[in-house]
């Protein structure tokens, strides 16, 4: 890669999401599995197999690995369609749209693409388990622009190691880390030694 340290692509999506739970999964090494990452990989099975096949008249191959030596990406498409217009890439959620953080990771693999093949990519799709819908993306310059600058804050969450301060908002119910990463307690210290007394030493 031309650009050290290498950022997987799936981090985009996580960053997007919420800074921290970026740097818990890939700094800290943290993962664990609620009822929405347990249906996702359910539903990612498929997926996964990496068996191509001829859909209504298009091949769709599965699980295609991606890189980009340029940004210094890595990592792997649910899926690309190709037929006599063109080739895009596909993602796979099982749940509900949270944001444009999917239409980012979408948009990354299509820079890797672009980049591999030599080709333009002008928009993908992300289809959504939960209303069963699937979603064009359109690669606009301002989504690429923003996938630039989330690679950049990634690779510097990497280098300084440092864990952002929690959200503590919506976005943590559904959050696969809420256990590990207590966002009610982090934001206060003051919660922190209160937390220490009743909970550690009460
Ligand atoms: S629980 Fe909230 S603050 Fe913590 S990683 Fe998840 S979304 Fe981010």
């Amino acid at each position: 890669m031309n650009i050290e340290p290498v950022v997987p692509i799936s981090a985009i999506e996580h960053y997007a999401y919420c800074p921290r739970q970026c740097a818990l999964i890939h700094c800290d090494g943290i993962w664990s599995d609620n009822e929405h990452t347990v249906k996702g990989t359910r539903a990612h099975r498929r997926v996964d197999s990496g068996t191509h096949r001829r859909e209504r008249g298009r091949m769709v191959l599965r699980s295609i690995p991606l890189w980009s030596e340029d940004l210094g990406l890595s990592g792997r498409a649910d899926a690309i369609e190709v037929d006599d217009d063109g080739m895009w890439p596909v993602e796979y959620k099982s749940g509900v749209r949270h944001g444009n953080s999917a239409d980012l990771q979408l948009c990354a693999q299509a820079l890797c693409l672009e980049e591999m093949l030599g080709i333009k990519i002008p928009n993908g799709f992300v289809w959504y388990g939960g209303p069963k819908r699937r979603m064009h993306v359109e690669f606009t310059e301002d989504l690429r622009s923003e996938v630039f600058g989330i690679i950049e804050m990634i690779r510097k969450q990497f280098l300084t190691g440092k864990l952002p301060e929690a959200v503590d908002d919506e976005r943590c119910g559904p959050c696969q880390l809420l256990h590990y990463c207590l966002p009610h307690l982090s934001r206060s210290p003051r919660k922190v030694y209160r937390y220490l007394d009743e909970v550690v030493f009460g």
